[in-house]
């Protein structure tokens, strides 16, 4: 019995199906993610890779994380909707992350850890009772 969500770019050209619940559903406040996002942070949902599959055209820019491996963003080449963020290191594990506020179900969303929260904007208030890790 898996449940599936369903979500997708602004422009609805990319569209994808992820199981539910994802494997973990965390924010993440480094820089990347907020110049990528253009927002203060990004909601990343991490799945199984057999677990999500996309339909439509993505577009990757991949650039050196902060962790030193290389970051993959992939997004919907023709509206720019942020949809995917893949890395070797997640390759490995088998893994995939989503940004989950493109699902088109967020209200419930309840993410479990907040990364990066050093370069977090002051005007958020992290939520009590998540766990905060000040890098990765
Ligand atoms: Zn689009
Ligand atoms: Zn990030």
């Amino acid at each position: 019995m898996s449940a599936l969500r369903t979500g997708g770019c602004l422009c609805g050209a990319v569209r994808y199906t992820v199981a539910w619940p994802p494997r973990d559903l965390v924010v993440c406040h480094c820089t990347d993610c907020q110049k990528q996002a253009g927002s203060a942070f990004s909601v990343v949902g991490v799945s199984a890779r057999e677990g999500l599959q996309v339909r439509g055209e993505l577009k990757t820019f991949s650039h050196p994380g902060s962790s030193g491996q290389t970051i993959e963003r992939k997004f919907c080449r023709n509206c720019g909707s942020p949809i995917l963020t893949d890395t070797p290191a997640a390759r490995e594990q088998g893994i995939l992350f989503f940004k989950a506020g493109t699902l088109d179900q967020t209200a419930d969303l309840e993410p479990t850890t907040h990364f990066w929260t050093r370069s977090a904007q002051a005007w958020f208030s992290i939520p009590d009772g998540v766990t905060c890790l000040e890098k990765q």
